[in-house]
Order: C-alpha cells, then sequence, then structure tokens
C-alpha cells in the first residue's frame, strides 16, 4: 500500500490549518502554520483563490483522511459501509474513523499523535480482550479493553505520551486508567464526541455524485 513519507507538516500547511499530526511540536511556536501558513511548494504563497463547490468537498475528504492517516481505497471503504449503515452517512463515516484501534489508542492518551499510536499499534504493543492487536484499522465495539501490553509499558514513548496527555480532557466515550496503562470502550462516539474541524456533510456530497 502507498504511504505518504513526506513531511507531514506539509499536509497542514496544504489544508491552511494545524490537524495535529505531531504532537508536542502542534503546540510549540516550531509549528510552521504559524510562521508559513500558505501552501507548500513553490506557488503555494501565490494561491489565494477562494474554494468553492467540488473543490471544497476535496478539501473536507482529504483533511478527514489525513488526519487519519487512511489510503483513498480504505476511506471510500468506509463511506460505502457508512452509506449502507443506518444513520446519518456522514456521522457514521467519522464513527468509523474514531472507532480505529490506533485512534483509540491516540484518544486514551498512549500516543501523542495518531502516527505515533498507529506505531505502537503496528509494533505489537497493543491488546485488545487479552489479545495481541497489531492492525491499526482494527474496528473497537462497546466493552472491548485497550491495554498497553505488560512488557511495553516501560517504554520512554508511552511514559511522554501519558505525561503530555495527562492535561487534556478524556472523550466521554472511553474510560481510561492511565495508571494501569488501559481503557475501555464505554459507547460508540456520537458527532458531538468527535471534536475535529471537519464538515462531513461535504464529503457525503462529494462521494454521492
Ligand atoms: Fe501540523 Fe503539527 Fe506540523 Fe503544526 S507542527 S504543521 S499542527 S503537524
Amino acid at each position: 500500500m502507498a504511504r505518504y513519507t513526506d513531511a507531514v507538516c506539509r499536509l497542514c500547511r496544504r489544508e491552511g490549518m494545524k490537524l495535529f499530526l505531531k504532537g508536542a511540536k502542534c503546540f510549540s511556536d516550531k509549528c510552521p502554520i504559524e510562521k508559513r501558513n500558505f501552501a507548500p511548494g513553490q506557488h503555494g504563497k501565490d494561491r489565494k483563490a477562494k474554494i468553492v463547490g467540488y473543490g471544497l468537498q476535496l478539501r473536507e475528504k482529504q483533511k478527514a483522511k489525513r488526519i487519519y492517516f487512511t489510503q483513498e481505497g480504505q476511506f471510500r471503504n468506509y463511506f460505502e459501509k457508512a452509506a449502507r449503515t443506518r444513520g446519518v452517512t456522514g456521522e457514521m463515516l467519522l464513527q468509523q474513523l474514531e472507532r480505529r484501534l490506533d485512534n483509540v489508542v491516540y484518544r486514551l492518551g498512549f500516543g501523542v499523535s495518531r502516527r505515533q499510536a498507529r506505531q505502537l499499534v503496528r509494533h505489537g504493543h497493543v491488546a485488545v480482550n487479552g489479545r495481541k492487536v497489531n492492525i491499526p484499522s482494527f474496528q473497537v465495539s462497546v466493552g472491548d479493553e485497550i491495554v498497553i501490553r505488560e512488557r511495553s509499558r516501560q517504554l520512554q514513548v508511552l511514559e511522554l505520551a501519558k505525561e503530555f496527555s495527562s492535561h487534556q480532557n478524556a472523550p466521554t466515550w472511553l474510560e481510561i486508567d492511565r495508571e494501569n496503562s488501559k481503557g475501555r470502550v464505554l459507547a460508540l462516539p456520537k458527532r458531538e464526541d468527535i471534536q475535529l474541524p471537519v464538515n462531513e456533510q461535504l464529503i457525503v456530497e462529494l462521494y454521492s455524485k
């Protein structure tokens, strides 16, 4: 699968807003958006045209895709599944993205960014209901217990992440036990639980053409 390997800050600059992809740096004055809030590339500064219609829908989709680090095909699959699910399609789409295991590990505060949380999952540091799961896109369900495995609890990145996230509010749909590096899914996330600068309705319009 193709993987984005360029500097992730370029993605924020392309969207013209902070997507919080790098943890602590995003909250510091080293964040490039603070100094260079224009699109990357040679002509980035010149792109001033107002985006409307299709362009706007495309940007919303790209933004959501980039926040959750998903590929185009996978993102479309989420949409198609959301369209088949009972409920508001846009909300169902965001709910599936939010239920990804790498996102949940991030929301629980075990990674400073979704990328770092994804690494933790990929490298086998996370267990769900007592079994190791190394698939970042794994969908959690209500009642699932997510744990950093015993042998991984001394990782320095984990300690730093817990310290970093201790100042942030926990999502209401998750129960967090930072002391024991574990959490539980109390409910599926609703739209109001997902604090994202994304207009999901525009994504639905884009894919419904
Ligand atoms: Fe985006 Fe964070 Fe980079 Fe700032 S530091 S541009 S918010 S990834």
